[in-house]
């Protein structure tokens, strides 16, 4: 080094040592008579190096990192009101460039720990919650279905192949790319426990990320997250003295009660199922929210043209009826929360 010019600082110097060995001695170094001291990870080039090189550290530090930009974005995207969807998805790709920091090193290393997946889920999860306008109970899964985001270590695996393309001079196109990225995320939506309700309503990733929605309301978002204004969570919450359904017999009083079965709701509902032609059904969600799948649409141009307009008629008076429904159900429970407090 003396010879090329440059100069070390032992003071400021640390070292790691990089084995598979679940036993190892830390190694006695010292550079001119100053020891170097030994760490479990240390930051080389911005990107975390641990003795097994699993990136678990790098993942920890960088979702803390994107944790507090969530933090700081969020006070600018309330519930209600506040920025469009693509707005908010646009200031949270903030968060994402600080996740996604050296992906192309580390991708592989990460997706393969659970437990550094998660890390890094976790931080985008808070994100996907602001961008959908979400309860914060709303499982990761479902959060980042709704904001449209794909997991950050599916993410993080284009930004790998992007990178060897880019060595390889290859070219890389990037709808095949998408179609990959939804591929896998589909596979994880399928096999996840969680979010059983959102899975229900939207089976099939590639229809929502190409013909769904751009924007999901703070209605819509508890409609479709089934966490929300129902007796049935805020009485699991303690928010709430049963799980019954305040306006008709039923025992319990969830999304699926509300929107598409309680009787009380009928009124709401007749324009929807007008147009359908039979009572509306959790299954319809996603024909309603996004239109016929092209495969269904005849080739015949008029025709086809007859069936989307329809069809997008149906998108906003189904978007319609939910707004309607989860907005007067929350003025009751408000006044039913103030008549309590009376009490
Ligand atoms: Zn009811």
């Amino acid at each position: 080094m003396t010879t090329n010019g440059l100069q070390l600082a032992p003071e400021k110097s640390e070292c790691v040592v990089l084995t598979n060995k679940k036993k190892f001695r830390n190694p006695d170094l010292f550079i001119h008579g100053h020891q170097i001291p030994s760490k479990r990870a240390i930051r080389y080039l911005g990107v975390q190096l641990d003795t097994r090189l699993s990136f678990i550290e790098h993942a920890s530090t960088v979702a803390v990192g994107a944790r507090k930009a969530v933090a700081a974005l969020g006070r600018l995207m309330p519930n209600v009101g506040g920025p469009t969807q693509v707005k908010r998805q646009l200031l949270m790709s903030v968060v994402h460039s600080r996740l996604l920091y050296g992906a192309a090193i580390w991708s592989e290393e990460v997706s393969r720990f659970q437990k550094s997946s998660n890390v890094m889920l976790q931080a985008q999860r808070c994100a996907a919650l602001r961008v959908a306008r979400c309860y914060r109970t709303v499982s990761d899964m479902a959060a980042l279905v709704l904001a449209k985001m794909p997991p950050a270590t599916l993410l993080a695996g284009v930004r790998k192949q992007i990178a060897a393309a880019k060595k390889a001079g290859a070219a890389l196109s990037k709808r095949d790319m998408m179609a990959d990225v939804l591929r896998r995320w589909q596979n994880l939506w399928d096999s996840t426990g969680k979010a059983a309700w959102t899975k229900r309503l939207i089976p099939n990733l590639s229809r929502w990320w190409q013909c769904g929605p751009r924007e999901v309301s703070y209605h819509m978002s508890q409609a479709l997250s089934g966490h929300g204004c129902y007796q049935n969570y805020l009485w699991t919450r303690n928010k709430a003295p049963s799980p019954a359904c305040p306006h008709c017999t039923a025992e319990v009083d969830d999304a699926e009660h509300t929107v598409f079965v309680c009787f009380f709701w009928s009124e709401e509902r007749k324009e929807v199922e007008q147009s359908l032609g039979r009572p509306v059904r959790p299954e319809d969600a996603m024909d309603l929210l996004c239109g016929p799948s092209a495969a269904e649409l005849p080739t015949e141009v008029p025709l086809r043209g007859r069936i989307l307009a329809a069809a997008e008629k149906r998108k906003v008076q189904f978007a319609q009826m939910v707004e309607v429904i989860m907005g007067r159900k929350e003025e009751l429970e408000r006044a039913r929360q103030r008549e309590a407090a009376v009490e």
